[in-house]
């Protein structure tokens, strides 16, 4: 069985790759300085005999050679995430994404482990192209507004992936994550599912930024750590970028409606312009919607749970949760 490291394994998709590593009789030692992510998402696994917790930093370098020393497998999750944080804290986004990734990567590239970094959709920008593949062009936006910085530096980390894996055979898979969402997810740092359900709970209303016609594809953090996981068993996928999510497109207005109708019919839907909610520099991306046709070449499937059914999860989580 491998030994794994997870960076960023008390957070939302890492808790959930840790625990399907355990099912799968994985060894597992998390790496987290519980900032965004909470103790609480390992809950169900603490005390696991193969789970070690780690509480720590990425941004330090010991420590990282400390975990990275015998591993099998390095899921590389740890980053700054989400648009609100990221708009909030340009400085953590920036030195959090890039350094450490590259210390990381050095180590790596001495004992060759196989390597899972993820990356994200940001990384596009605002391509105006209905779907985005792989190899499509970066469009970022200027570098005085902060949300670039998360694709930009996210970006940067693909780059030193792809180059080790060029220059030293490095077998390191990188994933874009297109809105990977379910139970854990929470609303503090943008993320748009969980403020809509809290919400629609709440008795609303629920509130859409700007006229709500922006799209995106919503994907289950089960069949995303599925994904994961496959891919970074498949040598074919080493050296090679994969998106990674839905590609049914929804409006944000509909999710509203969505999540609404399933929540309680009554609750009101109200509009916010983007510069009350994020501030003046905020840029938006309009429309997200992923090719996922090399993830499904290499893995014969890709995350096909419907909206309705992410949605009904989440929503029984949050009841749980409250009750
Ligand atoms: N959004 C919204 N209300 C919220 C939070 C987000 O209408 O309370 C919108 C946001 O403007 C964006 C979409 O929902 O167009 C998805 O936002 P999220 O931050 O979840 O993901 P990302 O922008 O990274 O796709």
């Amino acid at each position: 069985m491998a030994n794994c490291l997870v960076t960023g394994g008390a957070g939302f998709i890492g808790s959930h790759l840790t625990e399907r590593l355990l099912e799968q009789g994985e060894t597992v030692t998390v790496l987290d300085d519980f900032s965004t992510g909470q103790r609480n998402n390992l809950a169900d696994v603490e005390g696991h005999p193969r789970l070690t917790i780690r509480s720590g930093s990425i941004t330090d370098p010991v420590l990282l050679s400390e975990v990275a020393r015998n591993v099998d497998v390095i899921y590389h999750l740890a980053a700054a995430v989400g648009v609100k944080l990221v708009a909030d804290n340009p400085v953590r986004t920036i030195e959090t994404n890039i350094y450490p990734t590259e210390v990381l990567l050095r180590l790596a590239a001495q004992t060759k482990p196989k390597v899972f970094l993820a990356s994200t959709s940001e990384v596009y920008g605002k391509n105006p192209k209905e779907r985005w593949t792989e190899e499509d062009d970066l469009h970022l936006g200027s570098t005085s507004r902060p949300r670039w910085a998360y694709g930009c530096s996210k970006a940067i980390d693909e780059f030193l992936a792809l180059a080790w894996h060029k220059t030293e055979g490095l077998p390191v898979v990188v994933g874009r994550f297109f809105n990977v969402v379910g139970p854990r997810q929470v609303g503090h740092y943008g993320m748009v599912i969980p403020r809509f359900v809290d919400q629609a709970l709440a008795g609303g209303p629920v509130v859409v930024y700007d006229d709500g016609q922006q799209v995106r594809c919503f994907a289950h953090v089960r069949e995303v750590v599925d994904s994961i996981i496959r891919l970074v068993q498949t040598p074919a996928a080493a050296g090679r970028v994969f998106n990674i999510g839905s590609d049914e497109p929804v409006t944000i207005r509909q999710l509203a409606e969505e999540v609404i109708s399933l929540v309680d019919p009554s609750v009101k839907i109200e509009h916010l312009a983007y510069e009350q909610a994020y501030g003046q520099s905020f840029e938006d991306v309009r429309r997200r919607v992923p090719d996922v046709t090399r993830l499904l070449e290499t893995l014969g499937s890709t995350p096909s749970m419907t909206l309705r059914e992410i949605l009904e999860d989440i929503v029984a989580w949050k009841r749980q949760q409250q009750s």
